[in-house]
C-alpha cells in the first residue's frame, strides 16, 4: 500500500482488472430503510466520480447497489448489514467495469484529439447506459468529427500505454496537464504515452488498444448552454450496436422488400401513396354525406311541426359530424342532435334549420355536462363534448327529451 491517499485503500487504482478481493468490515451504518452503508479497510469497488458510474457487485451475501466516496472513505451501499470486524469476500460486476473502463479511457483519448486538432476543450463528460457524451467548448462540423474519429482510432491502433502515477501538485507534468487538478497536494496523473496527461481518479484500460475502437454517433450532436455535445461508443458497445442495427436493417429490408440502399426511396414512395389514399378517402367520405343525410331524414321523429333527428355517427370519422349536420339542417324544419364516440370521449354537434324555436347552445351545454365536459355555440348551431364517452346515449336521449318538452310546451 502506498501512502498517496488516506481512507479506504483503493485496490482499483492498483489493479483495475481486480474483480475479487478480501477486506475487513470497519463500519456499518444504517442509511435508509433496509439499506446499509458498509466501510471496508480496502476495496476494488469504484465509487461514482469523474463521470464514471459506480461499480456494482457483492460483498459476501450482500448486494452492493451503489458505491460512494466521502473524503477518501468509500461507502458500499448494500441491501444487508455485515458484521463489524468480519472478513468479507468482495466481487465486482466485471462486465460492467470493463465497459466503463473502455468508455472512460476512450473519453481521455477523444478529449486529447479534440483539443489537439481543433482547440475544442472538454467541459463535461457523461458515461451513459447506452451512449456517452462529451461537452465541448467549440462546435465541429461533421467532416471535422470524422477526422477526430479517424485520428482517435489511429491512436487506438498504435496501442499506446495508459498509466497512472502520483506526483506533487507543483510537478511540471501537472502544470502541462490538460486540466487543472482539484486543490490537493498529490495528484493522480493519468497519461497516454507522451501525448496526453490529465488528473483523474477513474479506472482505465492499460493501453489504448484495449479501448477497442471509438465511434462518434451520427446525429448524436447538439448544442446546449453554450457547449457542443458529441455522443460516442467505445469497444464492445460498438459491436453490440452494430449487431442491433444489423438486425434492424435486415428486418426493415424484409418489411420494405428492398435493400438498405433503397430504404429512403421506398419510404418516400409509401408516404406519397399514403397521401393519395388519404385524399381519396376524404373525398369518398364527403360523397357519403348526402346519402347518410337522406337516411337520417327518413328516420326523423316528428314533433309538432319539427322533424328531430337523434343519431350516433360512430362509423364515420368525427370530422364528418359538422358537414353532416350542415347538410341536414339545410331543410328548414329539422333539428339534428348528433353524437360520436371518439376513443373514450363523446363528441356532440347540435344544429337546427331556420324554423324550430330551440336554442342549440343551451341544449348542447346540458348534454355535454352529462359527458363531463362542455361546449357551446349559437342558437342554431353548437358543438362540444366530454371525456365520459360511455354516457353518450344518455346525453343524446336527455337532449331529445328536453327538445320534445320545449317543442310541445310540456
Ligand atoms: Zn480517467
Amino acid at each position: 500500500m502506498t501512502a498517496d491517499y488516506s481512507g479506504t485503500r483503493k485496490l482499483f487504482w492498483e489493479d483495475p482488472f481486480l474483480d475479487t478481493f478480501t477486506a475487513t468490515v470497519l463500519e456499518v451504518r444504517e442509511i435508509g430503510e433496509e439499506v446499509w452503508g458498509i466501510i471496508l479497510d480496502q476495496t476494488a469497488f469504484y465509487p461514482e466520480g469523474g463521470g464514471q458510474p459506480t461499480d456494482e457487485g457483492r460483498l459476501g451475501e450482500a448486494e452492493v447497489l451503489e458505491v460512494l466516496e466521502e473524503v477518501g472513505v468509500i461507502l458500499h451501499v448494500s441491501d444487508q448489514p455485515l458484521e463489524i470486524g468480519s472478513e468479507v469476500e468482495g466481487s465486482i460486476d466485471r462486465g460492467r467495469r470493463r465497459d466503463h473502463m473502455q468508455q472512460h479511457t476512450g473519453q481521455h483519448l477523444l478529449s486529447r484529439v479534440l483539443v489537439d486538432e481543433y482547440g475544442s476543450e472538454t467541459r463535461g463528460f457523461h458515461l451513459g447506459e447506452d451512449e456517452s457524451t462529451i461537452d465541448l467548448t467549440k462546435e465541429l462540423t461533421d467532416g471535422e468529427l470524422a477526422l477526430v474519429q479517424a485520428r482517435a482510432n489511429a491512436l487506438i491502433d498504435a496501442d499506446l500505454p495508459v498509466t497512472a502515477r502520483f506526483v506533487d501538485r507543483d510537478d511540471p507534468a501537472v502544470k502541462a496537464a490538460r486540466r487543472t487538478p482539484p486543490d490537493i497536494e498529490r495528484v493522480r496523473l493519468v497519461e497516454i504515452g507522451d501525448i496526453e496527461a490529465v488528473p483523474c481518479g477513474g479506472t482505465h484500460m492499460p493501453s489504448t488498444g484495449q479501448i477497442g475502437g471509438i465511434h462518434l454517433l451520427a446525429g448524436g450532436t447538439n448544442k446546449a448552454h453554450g457547449l457542443f455535445r458529441i455522443s460516442f461508443l467505445c469497444g464492445d458497445r460498438i459491436r453490440r450496436r452494430l449487431a442491433e442495427l444489423d438486425r434492424m436493417t435486415a428486418d426493415l429490408s424484409r418489411t420494405l422488400s428492398t435493400s438498405p440502399g433503397s430504404f429512403n426511396e421506398r419510404v418516400e414512395d409509401l408516404f406519397e401513396q399514403n397521401r393519395d389514399l388519404q385524399a381519396e378517402i376524404s373525398e369518398m367520405r364527403r360523397a357519403l354525406i348526402p346519402l347518410r343525410s337522406e337516411a337520417l331524414l327518413d328516420s326523423a321523429e316528428k314533433i309538432g311541426a319539427v322533424r328531430v333527428i337523434v343519431a350516433r355517427i360512430d362509423d364515420l370519422p368525427p370530422e364528418t359530424l359538422l358537414p353532416l349536420a350542415s347538410s341536414l339542417t339545410e331543410t328548414p324544419d329539422v333539428v339534428a342532435l348528433l353524437g360520436a364516440r371518439v376513443a373514450d370521449t363523446g363528441r356532440l354537434v347540435f344544429a337546427r334549420g331556420e324554423t324550430p324555436d330551440l336554442d342549440m347552445g343551451a341544449l348542447l351545454k346540458e348534454a355535454a355536462s352529462i359527458l363531463g365536459g362542455g361546449g357551446g355555440g349559437q342558437p342554431d348551431h353548437a358543438t362540444g363534448g366530454g371525456p365520459q364517452g360511455e354516457a353518450l346515449d344518455m346525453a343524446l336521449t336527455g337532449a331529445l327529451e328536453q327538445a320534445r318538452a320545449l317543442l310541445t310546451g310540456t
